[in-house]
Formats: structure tokens, C-alpha cells, sequence
């Protein structure tokens, strides 16, 4: 059993602000948000990054994207919407449990930074 902190959040030792949970993917409010949306969605199993994915976690990771675009209808995100993940220290990763950011309600910008 894994103690990484999405895993505990997962298992509900952890609180977190849940808005959609399936059997195989949990989202929930980021604790520090870069926008007046940011949503995490991550696959309940552990896996580090996208990195080491396999073939098997593509169901996982294609209903991910389908539970960010209905979020993103329910949270009215109608002039747009990013999601992005940061694979590796080098992107930006700072919590080694996949995970994609889901973020809108303001302008974003190109290239991100
Ligand atoms: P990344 O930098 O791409 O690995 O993103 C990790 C994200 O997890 C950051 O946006 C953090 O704000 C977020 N985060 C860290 N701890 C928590 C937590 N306990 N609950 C919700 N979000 C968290
Ligand atoms: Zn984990």
C-alpha cells in the first residue's frame, strides 16, 4: 500500500475536496489554485507519472479526459479550458501520483512557463 499523498487521498486519510470520484479515477480541489478553477484528476492507481504508463492504463487515462471535459461543462468554463500534466522534475512535477490539472475561469497565456 502506497503512502504517497494522492494515494492517501484516495484512500480518504487524507481530506480533500472531492467533485467527481469513478471506480478508477478520484478529482478533487487543488490546495494552492493557479486559477479560479483548478482541479486535480488522477487515476486511483499509483502510478508515478505518465512516464510509466502502460497499454492497460489507457482506459484511465481516456476517461480522465472525459471527466475533465464534463467538469469543465458543470464549473461553466465556457470561454475555455486547459488541462495540462507535468511529467518529471524538469515539467514541473511535484507530487510523483499521475495527475492532470484541470484550470479556467481566467485568460491563459502561451507558452506556459
Ligand atoms: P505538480 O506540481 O504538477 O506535481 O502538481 C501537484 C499539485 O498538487 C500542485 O498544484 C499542488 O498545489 C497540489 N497539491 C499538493 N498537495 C495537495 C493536497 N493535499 N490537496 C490538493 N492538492 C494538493
Ligand atoms: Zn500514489
Amino acid at each position: 500500500m502506497s503512502d504517497c499523498l494522492f494515494c492517501r487521498i484516495t484512500r480518504k486519510e487524507i481530506p480533500a475536496q472531492i467533485v467527481f470520484e469513478s471506480d478508477l479515477a478520484l478529482a478533487f480541489k487543488d490546495i494552492n489554485p493557479q486559477a479560479p478553477t483548478h482541479i486535480l484528476i488522477i487515476p486511483k492507481k499509483h502510478l508515478t507519472g505518465l512516464s510509466v504508463a502502460d497499454p492497460e492504463d489507457a482506459p484511465v487515462l481516456g476517461e480522465i479526459q472525459i471527466i475533465a471535459k464534463n467538469l469543465a461543462e458543470q464549473m461553466n468554463l465556457t470561454t475555455g479550458y486547459r488541462l495540462v500534466l507535468n511529467n518529471g522534475r524538469g515539467a514541473g512535477q511535484s507530487v510523483d501520483h499521475l495527475h492532470y490539472h484541470l484550470l479556467g475561469g481566467r485568460r491563459m497565456t502561451w507558452p506556459p512557463g
